[in-house]
């Protein structure tokens, strides 16, 4: 059996199935070390521009802002202006809600100053055309803890729910790369509405969760992505990383899935898996 759900969908089904007492096997370690790749997505706006930034492979290059630090120029293609709706002018001063106040400040007055320029750079038309998104990963350590329990809000059912610290909701090295390059190019710098209303970061890199390791009480999985208490299950998604990657995740995933599989004996050689006793 290959669970390949991506991190949250394997995470929900193990969950699921150890609470039900289905898989009660399943290491404790499920749900922890969920990881966004520590990754903010930014970018600059160039209203009115004559290129069109829509156009080509979506992501061309990259540069490393320190050793932990890795930022690429992305494009979204025609036909995405509606991601610009999640986004907003990008402030970098002040801490917590300070920053949100500075950021209202900033915003009311762009808009009493230049309103026709800065509905123009909100409004999500076009954005696909006129938007560079930088996309900031690091390799740095930070975690989220997943927990399987009833919400107040809906105590009926149980669902996945994140415990504990918080990761950082932007990267300030990227939001200065970002704010310089929009100076110094005439554009303006974006940030997401998530990032900075609500202190969280957005990702489309969510990993880990059910992450290789040693044994039962450190991982979920071993490195040949055999699940730790049962016999030829497989587990072949992003849940599986144990660490930011600090680059976009799938070859990663393709890579341990093709090793994972390369170990798989043929049907006339196979054999029960020392691995799924219970140690
Ligand atoms: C907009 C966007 C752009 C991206 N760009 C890049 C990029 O350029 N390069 C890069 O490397 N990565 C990119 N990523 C990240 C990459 O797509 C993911 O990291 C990768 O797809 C994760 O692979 P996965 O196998 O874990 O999960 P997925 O690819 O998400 O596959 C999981 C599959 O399981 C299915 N599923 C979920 N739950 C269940 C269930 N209960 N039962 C049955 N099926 C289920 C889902 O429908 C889905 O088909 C991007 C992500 C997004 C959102």
């Amino acid at each position: 059996m290959v669970l390949a759900a991506s991190s949250l969908g394997t995470q929900d089904l193990l969950f699921r199935l150890k609470d039900r007492g289905s898989l009660p096997r399943i290491s404790d370690a499920l749900g922890a070390q969920v990881r966004t790749n520590a990754e903010s997505l930014i970018g600059v706006r160039y209203p009115r521009s004559d290129a069109d930034l829509s156009q080509g492979i979506a992501i061309g290059s990259g540069v490393y802002l320190d050793e932990h630090t890795h930022i690429e120029a992305v494009r979204y293609p025609a036909g995405s202006d509606s991601m610009g709706l999640l986004t907003t002018l990008m402030e970098i001063g002040g801490k917590g809600r300070g920053r949100r106040t500075a950021w209202l400040a900033a915003l009311l007055r762009q808009l009493l100053t230049r309103p026709l320029a800065t509905v123009r750079v909100l409004w999500p038309a076009n954005f696909a055309r006129e938007t560079m998104i930088l996309l900031c990963m690091q390799t740095l350590d930070g975690h989220l803890t997943m927990r399987w329990k009833r919400r107040w809000l809906w105590p009926f059912a149980k669902h996945l729910a994140t415990e504990g610290t918080k990761i950082p909701a932007f990267i300030p090295q990227a939001n200065a790369f970002a704010a310089k390059g929009a100076q110094a190019t005439g554009g303006v710098a974006l940030t997401s509405i998530s990032e900075m209303l609500l202190t969280i970061p957005m990702t489309a890199h969510c990993m880990g969760g059910a992450a290789m390791g040693h044994n039962r009480s450190d991982g979920v999985c071993d490195g040949r992505n055999r699940v730790f208490g049962y016999r030829n299950m497989y587990i072949c998604d992003g849940s599986m990383l144990g660490a930011n990657l600090g680059v976009n995740p799938s070859l990663t995933i393709t890579a341990l899935t093709e090793h994972a599989m390369s170990h798989i004996p043929s049907a006339d050689r196979q054999s029960w898996d020392a691995i799924g006793e219970e140690t």
